[in-house]
């Protein structure tokens, strides 16, 4: 008998795992979690009360085509149903349409530092992943992509508002890229924050709604999620929002039965529910303006976010700023040597952090 192991993909030697945000240790110093950018609001009641009752037929597959959900977004969005397409949050849909456009020999072009789930399923889609470093402000730039296309490129990532920098790219900059973009090469706008953005529509430097711009552009997709703002990322749904061809294309590609029924009923109450739920996250934008705002006072340089988290480009110091706040009770994200990124979360968190960050910076 033979004793190799099973062969597997060359591509996935080297992938980094995707590392979760540290939970908050039950019983330990830490009590808040501020490093997933999740919502720190439970669910709804109503929102919970479809979930249990969704858990009652466990024993069934889901709908799916996820025609409540899919009817639901048409209205709520304006857009037909056939320019629609779900899946298992918005990480994977992106995997779909990576598995969609790109294989080995193809190019896909993201920024460096964004959402660290690009690197991850790029490799695994066998593609080389073309890298193009923020601006010094830590903001997309979007003229170097434009740059780095080649006639191998088959997908772009803008990730609107960036994780984990909070930054955003305005209009004009926005449009310039995508009127650059050769028609046969997705963009897909990674709109994650969309719901924290907080820029007047029709001011000159607003941050666009991606589903503005996709309705115009054949090659532009959206991809939204109700991890965040609408607080379901534990359910594990996103959306899509696409002209036909890449729509049915994520349809297809889709892993069958992916989005749970108690997920899709979720997604449906609380798109009922969405004043309520916009109402919490108009709360945790006033949060935000204060962590910020505080910062800066206290002497932090902080990119300007349109996110539910900050960005704290501390470099070398990035591991013992964020030993401080573990042991002052709050968990963030280090990325090692880098920076930290740092999620609104419940007020008493929020002032735990700010608290750390003064004393940090005055020990410094
Ligand atoms: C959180 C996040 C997502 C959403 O992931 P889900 O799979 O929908 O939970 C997508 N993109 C970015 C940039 C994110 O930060």
């Amino acid at each position: 008998m033979s004793e190799t192991s099973p062969k597997l993909r060359a591509v996935l030697d080297g992938i980094p795992t995707y590392k979760p945000g540290k939970p908050a240790a039950a019983g330990g110093p830490v009590a808040y979690k501020l490093s997933s950018n999740e919502n720190p609001y439970p669910p709804l009641p109503g929102v919970l009360e479809e979930v249990i009752a969704a858990a009652g037929s466990l024993n069934r597959y889901p709908d799916m085509a996820c025609t409540g959900l899919m009817n639901e977004l048409a209205d709520r969005f304006g857009v037909p149903v056939s320019h629609l397409a779900t899946g298992t949050g918005s990480v994977g849909i992106a995997q779909s349409l990576l598995q969609a456009t790109s294989g080995p020999g193809d190019e896909v072009i993201y920024a460096w530092r964004s959402f660290e789930a690009y690197p991850i399923i790029t490799r695994i889609s066998g593609a080389t992943a073309v890298e193009v470093p923020l601006t010094d402000g830590d903001v997309h730039d979007l003229d170097a992509m434009a740059d780095a296309i080649t006639e191998r490129t088959r997908l772009i990532f803008v990730c609107n508002p960036n994780n984990p920098t909070g930054t955003a790219v305005r209009r004009a900059e926005l449009e310039r890229f995508l009127d650059r973009v050769p028609s046969d090469v997705l963009v897909v706008l990674d709109e994650a924050y969309r719901e924290f953005v907080r820029s007047v529509p029709g001011e000159e430097d607003d941050v666009p709604d991606g589903i503005e711009l996709y309705r115009s552009r054949p090659n532009v997709a959206v991809l939204r999620t109700f991890s965040k703002a609408y607080g379901l990322a534990g359910l594990r749904v996103g959306f899509a929002v696409a002209h036909e061809p890449v729509a049915a294309a994520l349809r297809k590609t889709a892993v069958p039965f992916g989005v749970s029924q108690l997920a899709q009923d979720a997604a449906v109450a609380s798109l009922r529910a969405e004043d309520e739920l916009l109402g919490r996250v108009g709360s945790l934008v006033c949060a935000r303006k204060r962590v910020y705002e505080t910062l800066v006072k206290q002497g932090w340089t902080v990119p300007d976010t349109q996110a539910n988290f900050v960005w704290l480009r501390l470099g070398e110091r990035t591991a013992d700023f964020a030993a401080a706040c573990e042991k002052a009770g709050v968990v963030v994200r280090p990325f090692a040597g880098e920076g930290l990124r740092i999620t609104i979360g419940e007020a008493e968190a929020n002032d735990i952090l700010l608290h750390t960050a003064e004393a940090f910076l005055k020990e410094l």
